[in-house]
């Protein structure tokens, strides 16, 4: 939602917004009728949205709510190959239990012989990343970067206050709305953070995106979600991310060290910013509430009214 300017309710978003609630009463029903069992003759399917590693991905629309829908198709042959079960099952639950208006809703999901669908809300603008390659330099101006580090840390806040850690963050993680809102997405690498295992080991993620407790291989927490906002932040800004090498080995060695060069037009505060969050030492990194409140994120994201802050999705 837009905090500066609140959205004007028209007769699409109105019509949208009853698509919506018919389309979670559908889901609802069904569970409740235990009969939860989608299938694909109960889609309309349109368009492809894109391909990825596993699988491609369809714009649909729910053929009695006429919901749009984003219909996400895996092959479980593919999914065994790459021994990727565990990994879908661990996503699924995950992103299901997820309720943020910046996280990418899972609906609902359903299989067939060779195939599981994932049916995902439907983020119109695509990835940040295409949006971000468009730009002029590849970079935003500043106020755009600062709505987008908000919902992205407001997002955040909600996977750690349910013990979910992301771990992938990156513009190609994550998708726009329709409203031009963040959808954070691709649970893929997501934990649960159970108590049993509050510190964790498996190396995961984008390497230019990798924390030092990471690239170290020592054990991590949520806090690696934070140094990822500090880089997302400094490439929303610079158009590439701040340890870029010309081998891995020279990238790690740059991010244990954590020494940032900015290029002169980046003002003091984005500066301040993405510095609190870039420490090598995660319990020195700036908690996600910080984030929001930052005077970077004040400045060019000012909020309106408690009433235009996240909430949580119906
Ligand atoms: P993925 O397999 O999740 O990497 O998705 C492949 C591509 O499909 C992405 O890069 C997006 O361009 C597109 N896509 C995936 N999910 C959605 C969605 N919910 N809404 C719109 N486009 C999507």
């Amino acid at each position: 939602m837009s905090r500066m300017e609140p959205p004007q309710q028209t007769s699409l978003a109105h019509e949208t917004e009853l698509m919506e609630r018919r389309m979670l009463e559908e889901i609802k029903r069904r569970r409740d009728a235990g009969q939860d069992s989608w299938a694909l003759e109960d889609f309309e399917i349109g368009c492809p949205l894109g391909r990825g590693k596993f699988g491609r991905v369809y714009l649909a629309r729910e053929k009695i709510t006429k919901y749009p829908v984003a219909l996400k198709l895996l092959v479980k042959n593919e999914l065994v190959k790459h021994e990727m079960e565990e990994q879908l099952t661990r996503e699924i639950e995950i992103q299901s239990h997820l309720k943020h208006e910046n996280i990418l809703q899972l609906l609902t999901y359903f299989v067939d012989e060779k195939r599981v669908f994932l049916v995902l809300e439907y983020a119109s603008k695509g990835e940040l990343f295409r949006e971000l390659n468009a730009q002029k330099h590849r970079r935003f101006e500043e106020p755009k970067c600062a709505k987008y580090i908000y919902q992205v840390a407001s997002a955040l806040q909600a996977c750690h206050d349910c013990q979910v850690i992301h771990r992938d963050i990156k513009p190609e993680n994550i998708l726009i709305s329709a409203r031009g809102d963040i959808k954070i997405a691709d649970f893929g690498w997501s934990v649960h953070n159970s108590s049993q295992t509050k510190r964790r080991k498996t190396i995961c993620g984008t390497e230019h995106y990798l924390a030092p407790e990471m690239v170290k291989n020592m054990e991590h927490t949520h806090l690696v979600d934070n140094w990822c906002v500090g880089i997302l932040c400094y490439e929303l800004l610079v158009g590439r991310t701040p340890f870029e090498s010309k081998s891995s080995p020279e990238a790690f060695r740059r991010i244990c060290k954590a020494h940032i060069d900015f290029p002169p037009y980046i003002g003091t505060l984005a500066r301040d910013l993405i510095t609190k969050l870039l420490q090598v030492k995660p319990e020195d990194r700036l908690c996600l509430k910080e984030v929001m409140m930052h005077p970077f994120i004040v400045k060019h994201w000012p909020l309106k009214s408690v009433d235009d802050a996240p909430k949580p999705a119906k």
